[in-house]
This record gives structure tokens, C-alpha cells and sequence, in this order.
């Protein structure tokens, strides 16, 4: 049972380490890198899924709670997924303030608090 042991484990630590890094990114191209790794870990994870279910076939283990575990990290990780990507887009729905730092949303032209005329990117 080694082997699928090592999945899981392993399936666990990226988890935690992709969680980490999600909580201090807030600059948009660090969060489209940070959305890039975990739909890479994602795939990983259907990759690992696929060999448990293989492995288990072939030495006709049980396997159906390591691929609950597996199916869980996942999960997991489309949750991490979907919280990266509101907050791209919520970064996106927004222009800064050349003049002064101010926030704006994506439609306003002049700055809500200095009046500076704001870029359209
Ligand atoms: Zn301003």
C-alpha cells in the first residue's frame, strides 16, 4: 500500500502549499501564475486518481476511500481554483489611480477621490 500512501500524502502537501500562497498574492499576474499551478496540480491529481484506480485493479485492492482522498484534494483544489479566479476578476473590474492610488471600478473616467483623469487600459 506504499505507493498509494505517497499519493495521497502527496496530494495533501500540495493542498496546503498552493493554500499558502493564494493567502499573500494579491497582484493580478501573480494570481494568473497562481491559477496556471493549481489547474497543473489539478491535472496531477486526475493523473495520480488514474493510477490508484489502475494500481487497485491490477492487485484487486480495495481503493475506494484513497479515491474518496483523492477526489477530496480535488476538490479542494477547485476551491482554490474559483477563489483565485474572483479574485482576478475582481482585481480586473478595477482601474488605480495614477495621482493619488485610489481604487476606481472599470467604468469610472475620472478618479472618485483626487478627480485625476483615469487611463482605460
Ligand atoms: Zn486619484
Amino acid at each position: 500500500m506504499g505507493l498509494f500512501e505517497d499519493v495521497v500524502v502527496n496530494a495533501k502537501t500540495a493542498v496546503n502549499v498552493v493554500g499558502k500562497k493564494a493567502g499573500q498574492m494579491v497582484d493580478i499576474s501573480k494570481l494568473r501564475i497562481n491559477a496556471a499551478d493549481l489547474n497543473n496540480e489539478i491535472s496531477k491529481r486526475f493523473e495520480a486518481l488514474g493510477r490508484v484506480i489502475y494500481d487497485a485493479k491490477k492487485t484487486e485492492n480495495d481503493s475506494a476511500e484513497l479515491v474518496n482522498e483523492c477526489v477530496a484534494a480535488i476538490d479542494e483544489l477547485y476551491e482554490q481554483l474559483d477563489a483565485v479566479n474572483e479574485q482576478i476578476s475582481s482585481l480586473r473590474c478595477r482601474v488605480v489611480c495614477k495621482q493619488c492610488g485610489e481604487e476606481n471600478s472599470a467604468e469610472a473616467c475620472y478618479c472618485s477621490k483626487c478627480g485625476n483623469k483615469l487611463d482605460q487600459e
